[in-house]
């Protein structure tokens, strides 16, 4: 049978070249890069390499603004955390959107109960925040804005540049979630502005569970955690070495292949022209600012497990709902902040197409969807 991956915004598969790069760090290169001897000098010597190249592909200023962590999730909860213990005597009022990641809308929640303030902006019906909202709820004790550049959902992608602006105007700081655009879009701080940035290596056909957070040059921001002095202080313990060599390596070839997301923009855009062809199917995120991998539809009158079960029979990997929440059955917190009654949120289909998806893998999704649909409507 054949077997399609369309959730390359829940993981992508590791690069051969990824690979390569990292199988010398499980072996002959073991050292702790943290020794003073040869054995930790060398393998110092290639993270240092590896955070160059993770710099460069965010177009940060040096290389001291990348700290390595465990991956998004890690890089979200040490952005925030971090900024309230560094400015809590300064205020206790954070700004977020409703339709973050749970790595930031949890993050968000735990500090309410530790007493800070949280306003969750709205979005519209394409799920994008509106500015003059934004403008209206920075008070004089906002110490940070949280916003995601783009979402994993539905693949909105938010005018950052302007919510930089507004912030700038009020010294507030920036952090935004680039987990689902670095190598999908252009990603650079500089451009956006922004003092702290998330990434994540698996998301970019790099390894799983290593990540990191940009931090503008004199951003002010304390460690969540106590230890040796990897990482300058702000994440210690020995680093993920070779997960770290193989996101330094993903990260310069996302940047170096970005030309690549015309081709999958152009497919994605066949993908949803047939989709919608089904009856009472509708496109769901932004038509023009979303992410060029992402296609999320409502289905009507049809439940998106047994939807997601049955075009797994037929060899579609796809995901719907909360995307991120495994084994949750509620409705996307993303699609029912945009609008969407309880029903249709739950009949939800996110295809996210990536560098391995080929024409003919969307004319066969294109085939089987409509009648999985047309089957599971007339049971
Ligand atoms: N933020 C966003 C927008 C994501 O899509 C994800 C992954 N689903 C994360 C954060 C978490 O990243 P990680 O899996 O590396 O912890």
């Amino acid at each position: 049978m054949r077997r399609i991956y369309l959730d390359h915004a829940a993981t992508t598969p590791i690069s051969p070249k990824v690979l390569e790069a990292m199988l010398p760090f499980y072996n002959e290169l073991f050292g702790n890069p943290s020794s003073i001897h040869g054995f930790g000098r060398e393998v110092a010597i290639h993270v240092d390499k590896a955070r160059e190249k993770v710099a460069k592909a965010i177009g940060a200023a040096s290389p001291q603004e990348i700290y390595f962590t465990s991956g998004g999730t890690e890089a979200d909860n040490l952005a925030i955390f971090g900024v309230i213990e560094a400015l809590q005597n300064k205020g206790k009022h954070i700004i977020t959107s409703a339709i973050e990641h749970h790595a930031v809308l949890d993050t968000c929640e735990a500090l309410e109960k530790k007493g800070f303030e949280v306003t969750k902006l709205p979005v519209d019906e394409n799920g994008v925040i509106d500015l003059e909202v934004l403008k209206k709820s920075i008070k004089d004790d906002t110490i940070l804005i949280t916003l995601m550049h783009a979402n994993n959902e539905v693949g909105t992608i938010q005018p950052i540049e302007e919510v930089v602006k507004i912030a700038k105007e009020k010294g507030v700081y920036v952090h935004t979630d680039s987990v689902q655009t670095l190598g999908s879009i252009p990603v650079n701080v500089q451009e956006l502005g922004v003092d702290l940035l998330s990434i994540s290596a698996h998301k970019i056909y790099g390894p799983k569970g290593v990540g990191a957070l940009y931090v503008k040059k004199g951003t002010k921001l304390k460690s969540l955690v106590f230890g040796g002095g990897q990482e300058r202080k702000i994440r210690p313990g020995t680093e993920n070495v070779a997960g770290i060599i193989g996101f330094g390596e993903a990260a310069e070839i996302a940047t170096l292949s970005l030309a690549d997301n015309e081709r999958i923009s152009k497919l994605r855009d066949k993908l949803i022209e047939g989709l919608l062809k089904i009856e009472d199917v509708k496109l769901n995120g932004h038509p023009i600012n979303r992410l060029p991998g992402n296609v999320n539809v409502s289905i009507e009158y049809i439940e998106g497990e047994a939807l997601l079960l049955s075009l797994d029979m037929e060899g579609i990997a796809a995901s719907s709902g909360s995307a991120c929440t495994s084994g949750s059955l509620d409705p996307s917190h993303v699609l029912m902040s945009m609008g969407l009654s309880h029903q249709t949120a739950h009949g939800s289909l996110r295809l996210t197409l990536g560098k391995g998806t080929t024409e003919e893998d969307i004319d066969y999704c294109l085939k089987v969807i409509p009648e999985v649909v047309h089957r599971l409507r007339s049971m």
